[in-house]
């Protein structure tokens, strides 16, 4: 089975864009991608003197020195962060035949209809991905784990939302159930996703098409890509023509080939 744990950023009303981001992992890999990043943090933070199971890995939180990042200081705090994106970057799934994989959707500004969009298109492409790896190969299944508190409060209306979202794609293959919800603070998995939607949030949410790469820079190979294209990010805007960001570019050589 293939787990796909997303996250959310830029969920502010005055955010540009909004992002929902993931990691897919196979059963197999969910432990020992915890257990690196587990240690990552362990190593960084043992020596100052701190309990790291205590210590969320959550990108807004290490910059802002919230929560229990309040008791490192901020170079410490900026180093961590870099190193946890090396540390995510580097991993090396257990079998290669079955590899890990990033996802993500990036939507303008439309609060009516983004949020529903964003979680269709990665839902779709996940389901894709499953069905790509079950070709030829073993037969797998697909399951997303979404992050509990980035929809506490609306988890009754977030459900019935994905209901709609799901059953205007059409049959979903290869879905096992409905997304489960965990909490990020038991599982470094979600900690990676929230980790990825914050790379991508940096990337995207900058005016003027000043792009920060410095997080996501080490992660764009690792989206989810077949012979040159990228399917695993999408990058919904008005002006796709125009944008540099390689979902867009890898979007404008497909329909090139094909006219
Ligand atoms: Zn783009």
């Amino acid at each position: 089975m293939y787990l796909c744990f997303v996250d959310e950023s830029g969920t502010h009303g005055s955010s540009p864009v909004l992002v929902v981001g993931g990691i897919i992992v196979h059963e197999e890999d969910a432990w020992h991608l915890q257990q690196r990043l587990d240690s990552f943090l362990f190593n960084k933070l043992h020596p100052l003197g701190h309990d790291h199971t205590g210590f969320e890995l959550h990108a807004t939180e290490l910059r802002r020195g919230t929560k229990q990042w309040a008791s490192v200081g901020q170079d410490d705090r900026h180093r961590i962060l870099a190193g946890a994106y090396g540390a995510l970057a580097g991993y090396a799934p257990v079998n290669p035949a079955l590899p890990w994989r990033l996802i993500g959707a990036v939507m303008e500004r439309d609060p009516g209809r983004q949020q529903l969009r964003a979680y269709e298109l990665v839902t779709k492409k996940f389901d894709d991905f499953v069905d790509r790896m079950s070709r030829g190969g073993q037969q797998q299944r697909g399951l997303i784990v979404h992050d509990r508190s980035s929809v506490e409060g609306r988890l009754q209306d977030w459900t019935n939302r994905w209901r709609v979202a799901s059953s205007s794609l059409g049959r979903l293959r290869n879905l096992a159930d409905v997304p489960l919800f965990a909490d990020s603070r038991a599982t470094r998995a979600l900690q990676a996703a929230d980790l990825v939607a914050y790379a991508l949030y940096r990337y995207y949410s900058r005016p003027g098409g000043r792009h920060d790469e410095r997080y996501i820079r080490r992660l764009w190979p690792q989206f989810d890509a077949e012979d040159g294209r990228m399917h695993g990010l999408i990058h919904d805007n008005s002006n796709f023509h125009r944008c540099g960001c390689p979902a867009c570019t890898s979007r404008r050589h497909r329909l090139r080939r094909q006219n």
